[in-house]
């Protein structure tokens, strides 16, 4: 069996940060303090396990946690209510919000002081969502999820389109084109979506067209994970969304001759090579 991996398959720079804060918080604990993140760090199940065993938690309620606690911000940012809930309870607080993230939040805030009615194209319940909600300065949003539902949105004066950064980029462009076609004043489009996702996505389509059979590695609660193996099935129907080793299945590549491999940007590459040998031991 022949095998292509991903170039872009791995940690994104975003969650090498978060991971290298954590490990920074982890080393010089020197007083013993708990330590946290808000929610899963990442998602993928196997290195959070890897994380409780050195000692770092995830943590969904932050009513929980007391002054002197440190807690990690992940990639996905939180609301600045919540920032400012940690400051008040005197948790030690190491942001890793993803730059790229943090530039939607900027954009949010300012562009709702400006009046503009944002439309933010992004699941309703995934936490960079929320957090960038938390930044829109009135009631004058709506979160769409899809072409849709952006056909209901009520004319506006002035919107600007904004997207979780996860979004694929051709999902942007539909919910975009709906939008302009529809709003016949001003409309403010900016394409916010993660380049590094949209290069990872590109490639599985690439991949995809050409193997017998593609594997996408992640946690099956990761978004852009998720996303990937939906781009790389309606390309080859022969694709399996796998979170870990123990999940692939033999007979799946009986008779195959060519096999992709991706995964999420919180797949960490040790997963990726450790798949691929199993591949080829087939
Ligand atoms: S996918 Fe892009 S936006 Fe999301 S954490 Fe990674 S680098 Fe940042």
């Amino acid at each position: 069996m022949d095998i292509i991996t991903s170039r872009y398959a791995g940690y994104c720079t975003g969650v090498t940060r978060a991971i290298k804060t954590l490990d920074t918080v982890i080393k010089e604990n020197r007083a013993g303090n708990n330590i946290y993140t808000m929610g899963p760090l990442i998602h993928n199940p196997k290195v959070i396990e890897s994380y409780k065993r050195k000692g770092a938690y995830p943590l969904n309620d932050i009513n929980l946690l007391k002054p002197g606690d440190s807690i990690v911000i992940r990639s996905h940012g939180v609301t600045p209510q919540v920032m400012d809930f940690l400051k008040e309870k005197k948790v030690k607080t190491f942001d890793a919000t993803c730059p790229f993230v943090l530039k939607v939040h900027k954009l949010a805030k300012d562009l709702s002081s400006k009046g503009y009615y944002i439309v933010l194209i992004g699941d309703k319940n995934h936490p960079e969502v929320i957090g960038i909600k938390g930044n829109i300065n009135n009631e004058n949003y709506v979160i769409v999820d899809s072409v849709e539902e952006s056909a209901k949105i009520s004319p506006q004066k002035k919107i600007a389109l904004l997207s979780q950064t996860t979004r694929t980029e051709e999902n942007f462009k539909l919910i975009s084109k709906e939008i302009a076609g529809k709003i016949k004043d001003e409309v403010l489009i900016i394409n916010t979506t993660c380049k590094t996702a949209e290069l990872r996505q590109n490639e599985v389509a690439e991949l995809a067209g050409k193997v017998d059979i593609m594997i996408i590695v992640g946690g099956k609660n990761s978004a852009n994970t998720t996303h990937l193996a939906e781009i790389s099935k309606n390309i080859q129907a022969r694709t399996y969304h796998i979170e870990s080793a123990d999940d692939l299945e033999r007979e799946w590549f009986k008779n195959l001759k060519l096999a992709g491999i991706s995964g999420g940007s919180s797949t960490p590459h040790e997963d990726i090579n450790e798949i691929r040998e199993i591949i080829e031991s087939f």
